[in-house]
C-alpha cells in the first residue's frame, strides 16, 4: 500500500445531526485496517435529501485500489481460514457489542445520507445487528454429519470458507444489509470486499471502524465507487462469490457476469408487494399496517406494501386508507414527530411524480396526492408525501413499475381467487400479505400464493436471521439466500472425508508403564 496515503482511525465523515458538512470531506477506502485517501480524479457527491448539503465525496475507487482490497483480502483469507470456528464466534460477540454501542452513531449517519426517520434508521441497525446476534451461534451452524458407513470406517462432511467473497449493496439500508453480508463472510471463515451504495457509504465506514478493532488486518475491506468497481469485483478471479442487494439492472447484470466468471451469486433485486384485505379482516389493524408499509421509510423498503387488492365490500375502505395516510407528518428525519422523511434524490423524486401523473392520465383516480407537499423547515428536501390511487389496473405504468416511493396502488378484485391470480401473475414474488379473520382463506393464501415472504396478518414479513431472507420469482437470482441457514450454506462450501482406522491396528498396542525415553 505505499502507493496509498494513509490516514488516521477518523478517517470518515462524521455525520451527527443535521451539522453541515465540509464540501472537502471525502470518504475513504478501507484496505488492510487502514483508511485511505483514493488517488481518483473521479468523485461523487452525496447530499442530504432533506437540505441537498453536501455530505461527503465517495470515490470511484482506481484499479489499482481494488487490486490491492483483492490482494490484501486474500492474504488475510490464508490466516483467517485456519481460525477454529470458536475464535471466530468470540469475534461476532465482539462486533455486536460495538455496533450495539455505536447503534446511535451509526443510525444518526443513516439518517443524514439516506433520510429516513431517526427511529426507523436505528431499525435498520437493529436488524443488522440481529444477524451478528445470529452469527455469534456459528459454531452450532458449522455441525457437520457424520457415519460410520462401514466397519472401522467413518464418513463425515466438514463445511469450508470459500475465499474471498463481495458484497454490493443498495442506498436504502445503509447498515442493515452490509450486515447482511460480511458478518456471515467472516464468520464463515472467509475474507470480505465491501462495496456500500455510492449514495449512503457512511454507515458501512462506520461498521468498518468497529471492524478494525476487531478482526485481523485485510479481513475486511470497503471500496467505493460505481460500475467499474462491480465490474471488477464480478470478474476478478480472486473473488469466489458475489452477494448483491439492488435494482433489477444492476442486479441481472452482476449476476451473469459473476456467474460468467464461475462465481457463486445471490442476487436480491427489485419488488411489488402485495397486501390482499378480504371484507372480515379486522378493519383498524389492517388499515394501520398497510399505511404503515406502505408509506414508512417513504415506501424505500424492498418489502414495503406498494399494492392493495381490495376484495368485494372492502374497496370500500380505501378513503380510510386515504385518510390514515393523510395524518402521516412528513419532516426531516431527525424531527421528533416525524413519520416519513425525504425520497433518496430529486431523481427518484421525479420519477414517481411522473408515474403518479402516468397514473392519473391512464385512467386511475389519485384519492391522495402528495405531489408538492410543502416541509416548512426542509424546502429543499425531496418530498412526496403518501400518495393513494385507486381503480389502477395491471396494465397501468404505476403498477408495472416499481415505484419505490411513498405510494399505494389499489386495485379491486371480487374475490380471494382473483386476487390471488392477480398477485401470481406478477413478476416479482418478495413478499404478499393477506388482512382477514378467516383462518381458512388464509391457509389457501399461505399454500397457493407466489411470494417468497408471506404475512398473515402482517404487513412486512422480513424473518429474523435464524430463518432467511426469502424472496424468490424476478426478486431474486440465485440458489442460496441471504443469512440464516441458507447465508451459511452460500458461503461454505461441503467437504466430505472417508477414513479408515482400522480395529486392530490399535489391539497390536501394549500400554507401557515406563517413563517414554529418547532413542
Ligand atoms: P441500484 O441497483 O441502483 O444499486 C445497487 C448497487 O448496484 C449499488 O452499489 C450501485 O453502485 C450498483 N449499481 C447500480 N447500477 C449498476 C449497474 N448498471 N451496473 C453495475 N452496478 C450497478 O439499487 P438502489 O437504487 O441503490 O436500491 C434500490 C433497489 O434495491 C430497489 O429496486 C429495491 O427493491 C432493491 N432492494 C431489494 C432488496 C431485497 O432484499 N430484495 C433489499 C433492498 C433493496
Amino acid at each position: 500500500m505505499r502507493q496509498l496515503l494513509l490516514l488516521s482511525r477518523s478517517g470518515w465523515p462524521h455525520t451527527r445531526g443535521l451539522r453541515l458538512m465540509s464540501t472537502q470531506a471525502t470518504t475513504k477506502l478501507f484496505i488492510n485496517n487502514e483508511f485511505v485517501e483514493s488517488q481518483t480524479s473521479d468523485w461523487i457527491t452525496v447530499h442530504n435529501p432533506a437540505t441537498q448539503e453536501v455530505v461527503t465525496q465517495v470515490p470511484k475507487s482506481t484499479q489499482q485500489e481494488l487490486d490491492e482490497a483483492a490482494k490484501c483480502a486474500h492474504l488475510a483469507f490464508k490466516e483467517w481460514r485456519r481460525t477454529s470456528a470458536v475464535t471466530r464466534q468470540r469475534k461476532m460477540l465482539d462486533l455486536q457489542h460495538a455496533i450495539r454501542a455505536n447503534a446511535d452513531r451509526l443510525a444518526r449517519s443513516i439518517v443524514t445520507e439516506q433520510g429516513k426517520v431517526l427511529n426507523d434508521a436505528l431499525g435498520d441497525v437493529q436488524r443488522g445487528l440481529q444477524v451478528v446476534e445470529n452469527m455469534a451461534g456459528i459454531t452450532d451452524h458449522l455441525l457437520g454429519s457424520h457415519l460410520e458407513v462401514s466397519s472401522d470406517m467413518d464418513t463425515y462432511t466438514v463445511r469450508e470458507p470459500l475465499g474471498v467473497v463481495a458484497g454490493i449493496c443498495p442506498f436504502n439500508f445503509p447498515a442493515m444489509i452490509p450486515l447482511w453480508m460480511f458478518p456471515v463472510a467472516l464468520a464463515t471463515g472467509n475474507a470480505c470486499v465491501l462495496k456500500p451504495s455510492e449514495r449512503t457509504p457512511t454507515a458501512a465506514m462506520v461498521l468498518a471502524e468497529l471492524s478494525r478493532d476487531i478482526f485481523p488486518k485485510g479481513l475486511l475491506n470497503v471500496v467505493h465507487g460505481a460500475h467499474a468497481t462491480v465490474d471488477f469485483l464480478t470478474a476478478d478471479p480472486r473473488v469466489r462469490a458475489v452477494s448483491f442487494v439492488g435494482g433489477d439492472r444492476a442486479g441481472k447484470h452482476i449476476y451473469e457476469r459473476a456467474t460468467q466468471h464461475g462465481k457463486r451469486c445471490q442476487a436480491n433485486m427489485g419488488a411489488k408487494n402485495h397486501a390482499i384485505v378480504l371484507p372480515d379482516a379486522n378493519k383498524e389493524h389492517a388499515l394501520n399496517a398497510i399505511a404503515g408499509a406502505a408509506f414508512g421509510a417513504a415506501g424505500q423498503r424492498c418489502m414495503a406494501l406498494s399494492v392493495a387488492v381490495f376484495v368485494g365490500e372492502a374497496g370500500d375502505w380505501v378513503e380510510d386508507v386515504a385518510s390514515r395516510a393523510k395524518e402521516l407528518r412528513i419532516n426531516g428525519g431527525f424531527e421528533a414527530n416525524a413519520d416519513l422523511g425525504p425520497m433518496i434524490s430529486p431523481e427518484a423524486l421525479k420519477r414517481a411524480t411522473q408515474l403518479i401523473q402516468s397514473a392519473a392520465d391512464e385512467g386511475a383516480t389519485v384519492v391522495l396526492d402528495g405531489r408538492g407537499v410543502a416541509v416548512e423547515k426542509y424546502p429543499r428536501g425531496n418530498f412526496l408525501g403518501p400518495t393513494v390511487i385507486d381503480h389502477a389496473t395491471t396494465q397501468m405504468r404505476c403498477y408495472q413499475e416499481e415505484i419505490f416511493g411513498p405510494v399505494l396502488t389499489c386495485i379491486r378484485a371480487e374475490t380471494l381467487d382473483e386476487a390471488l391470480a392477480l398477485v401470481n401473475a406478477n413478476r416479482y414474488g418478495n413478499g404478499a400479505s393477506i388482512f382477514t379473520r378467516s383462518g381458512a382463506c388464509a391457509r389457501k393464501f399461505q399454500s397457493e400464493v407466489e411470494a417468497g415472504q408471506v404475512g398473515i396478518n402482517v404487513p412486512i414479513p422480513v424473518p429474523l436471521p435464524m430463518f432467511s431472507f426469502t424472496g424468490n420469482k424476478g426478486s431474486f437470482l440465485g440458489d442460496a439466500n441471504f443469512y440464516g441457514r441458507a447465508g451459511v450454506g452460500f458461503y461454505t462450501q461441503l467437504k466430505t472425508i472417508t477414513s479408515l482406522w482400522r480395529k486392530q491396528d490399535a489391539d497390536d498396542q501394549v500400554a507401557s508403564v515406563h517413563m517414554p525415553t529418547i532413542h
